[in-house]
């Protein structure tokens, strides 16, 4: 299937410039890459700017509510677990209203692939301050500047347990399509991080492009080396920040320990079909 067939034609309100628009077409072009056909594909989104991708892209899609993304794509997962699950998600929806869900997933190893949509900024509702805005970020709800660290949500989602880890950036498509390659290929929860520019409340694209560099080299499975990595840069400062897969392993999912029939067998027959059987 070719790329242009996952666009679907609702007019795209995004602003000229946005990062969500690489985004959008790196995930198409993935899963033209890959084979996966529309109807075996699923995008779920939350709330929020990037959110509308899930009208712009033409497979199946949930248009969930607020930080409420993961769990509705766990439910699709657990249903049917031939699907594959794109959780699309900004970062007030995944680091704020959802945070809760998004540590959950990592920790359970669902078999789905988040991508954060991070602008560092709320900017649906016109530049209020997140989770990783940084020190001094004046938006709409702080306009003597943001008081306070952001967190890094990679170091979180290591502890948490997430057996993939990325980092993307939205000036980058082929660095991004590899990456998400590679997250949807994974078996389990897969983390993409995406540091991407929002041109009308947050253009932060001159600090990202003197500092980003890809991994080149790294053993993703390295525990310690990715303890480093994540820290490497800590959403403040100015330091280098490494983009690529910074740490994965294999581990069993959520569906398969849910799944498993009596004698520990993976039976990949969904919650669907098995209610649908029972009748
Ligand atoms: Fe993109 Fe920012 Fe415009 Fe939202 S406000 S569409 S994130 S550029």
């Amino acid at each position: 299937m070719k790329g242009a067939e996952y666009i679907s034609q609702t007019q795209n309100t995004w602003c000229p410039g946005c990062g969500n628009f690489t985004i959008q077409h790196a995930i198409k072009s993935v899963l033209s890459d890959l084979g996966i056909p529309r109807e075996e594909a699923v995008i779920v989104s939350g709330i929020g700017c990037h959110a509308k991708i899930a009208d712009y892209m033409q497979t199946n899609s949930f248009y969930a509510i607020h930080g409420r993304a993961i769990p509705v794509a766990t439910g699709i997962s657990l249903g049917n677990p031939d699907l594959t699950i794109i959780c699309s998600a900004g970062d007030g929806d995944a680091y704020a209203e959802g945070l809760d869900h998004l540590i959950f997933a990592a920790k359970r190893n669902v078999d789905i692939t988040v991508i954060i949509h991070d602008n560092r900024v709320y900017g649906l509702t016109t530049g209020q301050y997140t989770p990783t805005s940084p020190p001094g970020f004046a938006g709409k709800s702080t306009p003597e500047g943001v008081k306070e660290d952001p967190f890094n949500p990679l170091d979180l989602m290591l502890s948490a347990g997430a057996t993939f880890i990325a980092r993307s950036y939205s000036r980058d498509k082929k660095g991004m399509e590899e990456v998400l390659k590679a997250a949807i290929q994974h078996k389990g929860f897969s983390f993409v991080e995406v540091l991407q520019v929002c041109a009308t409340f947050y253009d932060v694209h001159t600090c990202y492009d003197d500092h980003v560099y890809r991994l080149e080299g790294n053993d993703p499975e390295d525990r310690r080396a990715a303890e480093v990595l994540v820290r490497e840069w800590n959403y403040s400062g100015e330091g280098r920040i490494p983009l690529g897969i910074l740490y994965s392993r294999d581990a069993p999912t959520f569906e398969e320990r849910i799944l498993a029939g009596k004698e520990g067998e993976i039976d990949r027959t969904g919650l669907i079909q098995r209610a649908i059987a029972k009748r």
